[in-house]
């Protein structure tokens, strides 16, 4: 059932938990997502960035993507990932896209407000959502960039003041909030600030906030992620892995069985693995286990 960013984060709301946000570039991971979410019986986000067009294109995927949604027996937000361009983001809402991110974190202040805004304004025309963001998660959603090892000097916390006007003059349905995570993978454990999402949550009466750069980081800081009113998780890195693992796996078992290499059978061992990985990640964000 396709349903809105705003709709699925208000059963996040009523439920006190997070919903998962994945990356769905390609058929495995987006069949892995929605199979994920409906055998734990969760609602979903599946995401497509806009840096992972190389990938697949947009027009190519995101019809796929809406078919998925509406078959699917959970709630499924069908969102666009960091948006850079309003033409861009007017791509994916003609498609059907339910939520749209519009990403202007790099931007001045102002050029992001003034942005942002006009994502609204386009996103309401078609009914559906907008998340936007404030403050800098260092490293673009590639995971490529700066990560020197220590600590990411590009990081830029929200400022929960700031975040109160943002949010009030935008009109935005969600917030993406730099705290401490970073995209990719982590060089060393991160160090997260819960009251940067406290106070953000105070200040603009409970907006729904975004953790991006999920992967790696320790299932007690996830707790405690949605305790501080996270309600929505980009997770990406480290399903991709774990599927890129299993078809390792997959491929060394062929080539020692000396039988011939199909890539049919390393595509279906990671997806296998990437729906196994996303189930762990939901229960998490859930709070089931
Ligand atoms: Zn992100």
């Amino acid at each position: 059932m396709l349903i809105t960013l705003k709709e699925i984060l208000s059963i996040a709301e009523e439920r006190k938990i997070a919903v998962g946000a994945f990356n769905a570039a390609n058929m495995e991971s987006l069949e892995a997502n929605v199979h994920a979410a409906e055998a734990l019986k969760l609602p979903v986000i599946i995401q497509f960035a806009q840096c992972h067009e190389p990938w697949i294109a947009l027009d190519l995927i995101g019809p796929v993507m809406i078919r998925m949604a509406e078959k699917a027996s959970v709630p499924v937000c069908v969102h666009l990932d960091h948006g850079e361009t309003l033409e861009y983001l007017k791509q994916a809402l003609d498609i059907g896209f339910t939520g749209i991110m519009y990403d202007g974190s790099t931007l001045p202040y102002e050029e992001n407000l003034a942005n942002t805004k006009k994502a609204v304004e386009l996103a309401k025309q078609y009914g559906a959502s907008v998340e936007a963001e404030l403050g800098s998660m260092g490293r673009r959603e590639s995971g490529e960039g700066v990560g020197s090892g220590e600590e990411d000097e590009t990081k830029i916390y929200t400022d929960p003041i700031l975040a109160k006007e943002f949010v009030k003059d935008t009109g935005i349905d969600a917030l993406a909030c730099s705290f401490g995570t970073t995209h990719g993978i982590y060089l060393k454990a991160p160090r997260l600030d819960f009251n940067v999402v406290t106070n953000v949550r105070a200040e603009t009466n409970g907006i729904p906030v975004v953790m991006h750069g999920g992967s790696g980081v320790s299932k007690e800081d996830f707790h405690k992620a949605v305790e501080a009113g996270v309600r929505k998780i980009n997770y990406f890195t480290y399903m991709d892995k774990a599927g890129g693992a299993a078809a390792q796996e997959a491929l060394r078992k062929m080539i020692s069985d000396g039988s011939p290499v199909f890539f049919s059978t390393l595509s279906m061992a990671a997806r296998a693995e990437m729906q196994k990985n996303v189930e762990e990640a939901m229960k998490t964000f859930a709070r089931i286990d």
